[in-house]
Formats: structure tokens, C-alpha cells, sequence
């Protein structure tokens, strides 16, 4: 079989830096070649009738696993209490140990759900937030903890009361539920990468921990499906180097960093803020190394590794911290700092060349939220990516998936809308996000780079994405075709 593909009468985008477009593209055994195999006999060819390709899409941000298996029923259409206890109800039937459910916001709900709204039963139920740093749990649940001891840890305030967040729920609460088999794992993440190829991505920046990332994805990793670029939740000791030598990666599984979390969410009320919200007395929580001084030790370890920390920092002080911290740290380690949603004034001369992971589509939640939570002014100072762009800073466009659904395209939409170029936004989805992740041949089309390709109806640098988007017409990832629309 042929392992040659040749695209022609088209307009390729092959550096998306410079816009520099070209009406052929041959990829030969994965990889992007300057020798054209236009009528050689043993290439696929691909007529692509002048519509545009760009580089494979790159969602840099999201929970490629955790999405892929961990949601349970989706509580994001209940816009009532009513609606939401007979969503669940119907889920108890279910042959499951646990139920699990996520999707909710108070906003939409209309107010925030307590322990009364969960069916009575005897398994133990959790229910997450669509931000997953809050969740609501039952009796049966509260009953596997010891609730005194987790009270006295960040997220654990409410616990009684079946509120549990940040620290307790992901390191005590999540790792309780039941797991699922390796196998249902691995055809799960398999029907993810088939959505994600729906929607243009080739590549992906995955949070996980170093154990299943290595049990699950190295499949992914055989059969060349995705790029998974992954940054570990667990802490970097010595097991965890030891593990890391001995797993073999390249570009379809690698391992580039760290992350831990600085603080919570907008939603939750849980990002730490300079100053108090709005509509609560707190300025929101610190989260794990940063709760206990830990965090440049943390940083140091991760370094020591050579591998990159990845800061979650979405209040205006946690980014604060995050930049401090950066501060010291060479700018050759391409250190992230995931969402960095609100950022202060003064905290803005620190942001040149400084990495940040950003979601586009969490803006679209967040704008309902943030009048209310920090009023006007300050709202201002958040999701504002052409302020960023502006200081410096360097923006690589996540989803956060499951937080938001992985459509690169419709983020860029938003940004766009919000004040960037369409040039901006495509550099953020394709060589921005690729150097963010640490490979610098995805991204772009150049001579030696990954030969993923995503076609579209529309040009991107051209549409008007005020009244439309482009939507993908089919996606190649590694030479390979592994999405074509019906009909095209
Ligand atoms: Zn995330």
C-alpha cells in the first residue's frame, strides 16, 4: 500500500507564521516532503477542487481520558431542580457502582444544588460542576470519607454538607471511583479521537496521570491515531523519572510536563483573587503547592526532571504567583500557565514571552458570570486575550474538554469576535499550540513537519467569521485520511 499521499489544486497554508500558501503538498511515510508526487502512480492523490488546507489542529488544553470515560449523565440541559432529580433518578436503574453525573451550573439550574436535590440510594452519587472543581455528593458517599480530617483541607469547608471542591475532591473524593476496564478505557478514548478528528484536531495537550496515560494512550501511540502530548497530575519523584525512561515516545506519546493546580475557578468562586468577589466574602482558595509554600520546590523538582510546569492560575493572584514564580526560570523551558483568566494591572509587565494555555470558549460561560462576580471594571481584565497579545505573552488555545467541547474552530470564532486577527487565532490553534506542547514540527507544513492536514470549506485568513466559520471537510493525520464529510 502506498504510504505517499500528494493534495493538489488547492490552497494549502503551509506556515501559518507567514501566510504562506501553496496548491500542492506531498506527504510521504507521515511526513511533509518538498518533492512533488503528482502523477506518480504509486501516491494516493487527493483533488482537493481549490478548497482550502491549513495544518492539523491543535487543542493544547483538555482531559483527553478523563472526557473519555469519567462523565456519567449529562446534566447540562436541567434548567430546574425538578429537572435535575428526574435526570438522576433515571441514571440509578443503571448497572453502574457509582453514579456519576456533570454538567450543571447554577445559572442555568437557577440556583446552587445541595444534597436534597439527590435521589435517595445507597450507592454513592457525586455530581459535578461543568467546571468539575465543585461537586455535590450523597450520604453514601460522605460515609467512605473521614469528613472531620478532609474539612480542614482546601475544598473540604462544606463537606457536611455535601459541597466538595479542588484539593479533597481530586485527590480524595476522585480516586475512590470505581475503575473501568482497561479496555472499555481504550475504546472510549478510541471514540474520542474520532470526534476530535470530526472537528480538525490532530493534536492534542492531555492532562493525566503518568500510569493510565501510559496503559491507555501508548495504543494511541502504536497505531498512530493522535498526538498526545502529555502533562502529568502526579508529583514528580523518583518513581515517576524512573517510569518516564522506560516508556518509549516520539511525537504520537510524549511526556513534556507537570502540572499542578494554583488555585480554583470563576465559577466555583475558588480563584484566588486580589481583591474580594463581588457576591461572596472570599477572595477565593490557594490550591495544593501553593496552599503550603510548596510551590517553587514544586517547580524545582519538576525542572529537575526536565520537563515544563504547568501552572492552573485563573484569579488575578494565583497568576500573579504564577508570573512571579516564572520569573526566575529560563524562557528556553517553555513553562505554561494554563487559563491565566483574570490578570491584573501590575502584574502585566511580567508577561512578555511567558507562556499561556487559553480556552476561547470559556468565555462564553464566563461572561454571564463575571458581571456579578467582579463587576465591570475588573471584568475587563479577564479573557482579555488582545490585552495579552499585546503585553507579550505567548497564547496556545486549549478547550479544557470536557469543560468545553474540543471545536478549535468555533474558539477561534469567539477570540476573533473578542478582539484578535484571524491570523492571531490560527497561529494560537496550530504553530503557537505546537511549540506550547514542544514539537515544533506540528503546526505548519514546512518540509519535514507532521504531515496532519485539516481541509475546510472556507479560508480561515479570508472569512467574514462575524455571520460564518469554516467547518472541516476532511482531516489527514499522518498522511492518512482519518475523517472525510459525507457528501463533500
Ligand atoms: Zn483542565
Amino acid at each position: 500500500m502506498s504510504t505517499t499521499i500528494h493534495l493538489y489544486n488547492g490552497n494549502i497554508l503551509r506556515d501559518p507564521v507567514n501566510g504562506t500558501f501553496t496548491t500542492d503538498l506531498t506527504i510521504s511515510n507521515g511526513i511533509v516532503v518538498d518533492t512533488k508526487a503528482h502523477g506518480q502512480e504509486e501516491a494516493i492523490q487527493i483533488d482537493l477542487s481549490g478548497s482550502t488546507a491549513i495544518p492539523g489542529l491543535i487543542d493544547s488544553h483538555m482531559h483527553l481520558i478523563y472526557c473519555s470515560t469519567g462523565l456519567g449523565i449529562d446534566l447540562s440541559g436541567c434548567t430546574s431542580e425538578t429537572e435535575f432529580r428526574e435526570k438522576l433518578t433515571q441514571g440509578i436503574e443503571a448497572d453502574t457502582p457509582w453514579l456519576l453525573a456533570s454538567g450543571w451550573t447554577e445559572e442555568k439550574v437557577g440556583s446552587s444544588p445541595t444534597m436534597n436535590w439527590l435521589p435517595k440510594c445507597t450507592k454513592p452519587v457525586l455530581c459535578y460542576r461543568n467546571d468539575f472543581h465543585t461537586a455535590i455528593c450523597n450520604d453514601a458517599l460522605l460515609s467512605l470519607l473521614d469528613v472531620r480530617e478532609l474539612e480542614k483541607l482546601p475544598g473540604g469547608a462544606n463537606l457536611s454538607e455535601g459541597i466538595v471542591k479542588e484539593d479533597v475532591l481530586f485527590h480524595h473524593v476522585i480516586p475512590l471511583i470505581p475503575k473501568l476496564t482497561l479496555k472499555d478505557k481504550k475504546s472510549a478514548v478510541d471514540r474520542s479521537i474520532s470526534y476530535l478528528h470530526a472537528h480538525g484536531v490532530t493534536s492534542v495537550g492531555t492532562m493525566e496521570h503518568l500510569n493510565e496515560a501510559i496503559e491507555v494512550l501508548a495504543h494511541v501511540q502504536a497505531d498512530k491515531q493522535l498526538r498526545c502530548f502529555v502533562m502529568c497530575l502526579d508529583e514528580p519523584d523518583t518513581r515517576f523519572i524512573s517510569l518516564l525512561d522506560s516508556t518509549k515516545q516520539d511525537s504520537f506519546f510524549k511526556v513534556i510536563g507537570v502540572k499542578t493546580f494554583l488555585d480554583g475557578t470563576l465559577g466555583s468562586r475558588s480563584a484566588k483573587m486580589y481583591k474580594p468577589w463581588l457576591d461572596d466574602d472570599s477572595r477565593g482558595v490557594w490550591a495544593s503547592h501553593a496552599s503550603n509554600g510548596q510551590l517553587s520546590n514544586w517547580i524545582a523538582q519538576v525542572l529537575k526532571c526536565d520537563l515544563a510546569p504547568v501552572m492552573h492560575a485563573i484569579g488575578d493572584e494565583a497568576v500573579g504567583l504564577a508570573l512571579l514564580e516564572l520569573s526566575s526560570i529560563p524562557e528556553s523551558v517553555v513553562a505554561r500557565i494554563e487559563h491565566g483568566q483574570c490578570i491584573a494591572e501590575k502584574d502585566m509587565y511580567r508577561l512578555k514571552n511567558r507562556w499561556f494555555g487559553v480556552q476561547p470558549l470559556h468565555q462564553v460561560d464566563d461572561c454571564c458570570i463575571a458581571p456579578v462576580a467582579l463587576g465591570t471594571q475588573r471584568s475587563r481584565e479577564m479573557h482579555n486575550w488582545r490585552r495579552m497579545i499585546d503585553g507579550g505573552a505567548n497564547l496556545s488555545f486549549g478547550s479544557d474538554w470536557p469543560i468545553a467541547p474540543p471545536h478549535p474552530l468555533e474558539a477561534m470564532q469567539v477570540s476573533i469576535l473578542n478582539g484578535l486577527t484571524p491570523h492571531e487565532a490560527l497561529v494560537a490553534s496550530t504553530v503557537n499550540a505546537g511549540i506550547s506542547l514542544q514539537d515544533n514540527a506540528i503546526g505548519h507544513l514546512l518540509h519535514g513537519a507532521a504531515g496532519d492536514v485539516v481541509v475546510l470549506d472556507c479560508n480561515p485568513l479570508e472569512c467574514n467569521w462575524k455571520s460564518t466559520k469554516p467547518t472541516v471537510t476532511m482531516t489527514i493525520q499522518a498522511g492518512k485520511v482519518v475523517y472525510e464529510k459525507e457528501h463533500i
